[in-house]
């Protein structure tokens, strides 16, 4: 179990922080904030900061600093004694902001990068299938549901998020390279960070970081 602990799940789009963090988080007693689903949640439930927050996710760009900061600290000020963050921070300001509101809380930051190249990340991705009801994640051709275009778990409708057709990949892809990326010399210079590759079977991910949470001293 991890007490007052942040555990960021940094990296591209598709490397998989957010099957990774769900997976992960009963076992360390953790709860996880994404703020990707936040968003679309937010643009689902028609709010102002769905409706303003739209038009960046439509295109592959990022939303605001303001507006996801704002909603994400709203998220943790929710929580108690470990959050894994997932899709947050982006940027060197929403990691600056972080900072600040975990050191008022007194927890402990720590930085799982995991890395994969763009043309695994873009088959990846543009093969993947979400269940409309219980958010299962599938891919066409390596993890294909029983029937087609029918959740094994819960018998849900797959559908294809609007975000993962290839243009708008390949997009997220370069904006991750120019406004993200820069934060791993930014967390690797604050000694906070640690990689590991999201381009290996799940179960072996799961693995390598779970024996890193385990070591948490
Ligand atoms: P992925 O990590 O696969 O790109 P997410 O669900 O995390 O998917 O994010 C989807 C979209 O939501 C992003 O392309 C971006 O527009 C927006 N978004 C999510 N998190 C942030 C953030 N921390 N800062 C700015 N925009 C964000």
């Amino acid at each position: 179990m991890l007490k007052n602990r942040a555990v960021v799940f940094f990296g591209p789009p598709g490397v998989g922080k957010g099957t990774v963090a769900t997976r992960l988080a009963k076992e360390f007693g953790c709860r996880t904030v994404s703020s990707g689903d936040l968003l679309r949640e937010n643009v689902k439930g028609g709010t102002d900061l769905g409706s303003q927050a739209k038009k960046f996710m439509d295109s592959g760009g990022l939303v605001p600093d303001q507006l996801v900061t704002r909603m994400v600290m709203a998220g943790l000020d929710k929580e108690n004694g470990c959050v894994f963050l997932d899709g947050f921070p982006r940027t060197i300001v929403q990691a600056e902001e972080l900072a600040a509101y975990l050191k008022k809380r007194d927890w402990e930051l720590l930085v799982v990068d995991l890395e994969a190249d763009d043309r695994f990340l873009m088959a990846r991705l543009t093969n993947r299938l979400i269940c409309r009801d219980c958010g299962a994640i599938y891919h066409r051709i390596n993890l294909a549901p029983k029937k087609e275009g029918v959740c094994d778990i819960c018998g849900g409708g797959l559908y294809q998020r609007t975000d993962d057709q290839p243009d708008v990949v390949a997009k997220r892809l370069s904006v991750y390279h120019r406004q993200s990326a820069p934060l791993r010399d930014y967390y690797q210079r604050l000694g906070l960070m640690k990689t590991l590759r999201g381009d290996t079977v799940l179960d072996e991910t799961l693995t390598a970081v779970r024996k890193l949470l385990k070591n948490i001293p």
